[in-house]
């Protein structure tokens, strides 16, 4: 037998994503002030990002970043047991541990990264990790990396939950959720999922990324807005590329759990440290963060002016009290249609096809920021008004 191709592979594949309407395009965006951007040539008004309080524009983060740059440098140099772990990342873990109230703080260059060697740094083969279905990616390839038995539970079902622990009693178990899912913006059942893996003697690990900045007092969560106390959730996830305006990640938990990581976590161990000039506007930022009460109010103001106008529309709403509201169109070529509808009107929304979601739910994940007016959640609803009996009519 001869080896298979590899240009009759990508070839094979190419055909199937054109296909399926699953080809996926990289936009270039030339400049970007805040929601306002150049894409390809074009200003457009974005809705597709996760920059929920207009942190990554933060002149004092950037002041911070190019201060930190010209003291210290570019590159961190090494990775973080070897020469890379700077006195920047080293205060920014402390501030974050003890805003979030943890013991310890470990800082990662992404939330990627982070996902993957929580899950690889303490999940053995034949150990158990149990997650829900609609967990971030990363959270599923960490339990892929570690070997673990990875059983899903249908989505925010607790029941489920407790029966995929029940199915191995006797293993080392970790139970791991969103706690605000990314593409939907719904949130986990955190409560009953803290109880349950209390009960089952399961460690809980919740992803921050779409909940940090936006709920909870000071912007600390989905955790902490439906009352957990550290002790509850011992493992938090942080990533940094959302609210906080920039990217990263924090992983927080007791001294032993991030001892444990800091030596045996394959992707921390192997990996540069993060440039120490981003820790630097990562401080900045979190203090900016706490602060940004009122930013809070105003884009929770934006987002029940856009459910209003939605539901006025007949739109499907999906229950998602916060920034990412998904409008499910079904099959990719309807959502595809509908954003290139949008984006002739000026405005730039996503069409998020399989594999990020399930297939037949593709949808627009339109996503709102504090730094969007009234008139733009107003235009961008007259927009989809517009535009949705074009993209019907079209398909009829
Ligand atoms: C974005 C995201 C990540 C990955 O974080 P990056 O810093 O972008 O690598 C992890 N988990 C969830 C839930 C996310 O939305």
């Amino acid at each position: 037998m001869p080896r298979p191709r590899w240009d009759e592979r990508l070839a094979a594949a190419e055909a199937e994503r054109r296909r399926g309407d699953a080809q996926r395009r990289r936009r270039v965006v030339e400049r970007a002030q805040g929601p306002r951007v150049v894409v390809d040539g074009r200003p457009l008004l974005q809705f597709c990002g996760n920059d929920y309080l207009g942190l990554a524009a933060s002149a004092e983060a950037v002041r911070a970043l190019c201060e930190a740059a010209t003291r210290h440098g570019l590159g961190s140099g090494g990775s973080a047991l070897v020469s890379g772990h700077h006195a920047l990342h080293a205060a920014f873990e402390r501030e974050a541990a003890e805003w979030l109230g943890y013991e310890r703080a470990l800082f990662f260059p992404s939330g990627y990264q982070a996902n993957l060697a929580v899950l690889q740094g303490l999940l053995q083969a034949g150990d158990l990790c149990v997650q829900d279905k609609w967990n971030h990616a990363c959270l599923i390839d960490g339990a892929r990396l570690a070997g673990a038995v990875l059983r899903r539970y249908p989505h925010a079902d607790v029941e489920g939950a407790r029966r995929q622990l029940q199915s191995l009693p006797a293993a080392a178990a970790l139970l791991a959720t969103d706690g605000v899912f990314s593409m939907d913006g719904d949130l986990a059942p955190l409560p009953r999922l803290a109880a349950l893996a209390a009960e089952a003697q399961a460690l809980l690990l919740v992803d921050e990324a779409h909940g940090i900045g936006v709920l909870g007092p000071e912007g600390r969560g989905a955790a902490a807005a439906a009352g957990l106390a550290a002790g509850e959730v011992p493992l938090l996830v942080v990533p940094l590329g959302k609210a906080f305006g920039a990217q990263g990640a924090l992983v927080l938990g007791s001294a032993a759990l991030v001892e444990h990581l800091v030596q045996s976590a394959r992707p921390y161990l192997f990996s540069t440290a993060a440039l120490p000039a981003l820790a630097a506007a990562l401080t900045a930022n979190l203090r900016a963060l706490r602060a940004a009460t009122e930013d809070r109010a105003r884009l929770l103001e934006r987002v029940a002016q856009f459910r209003e106008g939605a539901r006025r529309l007949g739109l499907p709403l999906h229950d998602s009290p916060g920034p990412i509201q998904p409008l499910k169109l079904g099959d990719n070529a309807r959502a595809l249609a509908l954003a290139a509808a949008l984006e002739r009107r000026g405005y730039w929304v996503a069409a998020i096809r399989p594999p990020s979601v399930p297939e037949g739910t593709a949808r627009l994940r339109i996503t709102l920021s504090a730094l969007h007016s009234a008139a733009d959640v107003d235009g961008l609803l007259d927009a989809l008004a517009a535009s949705l009996p074009e993209v019907d009519g079209a398909a009829a």
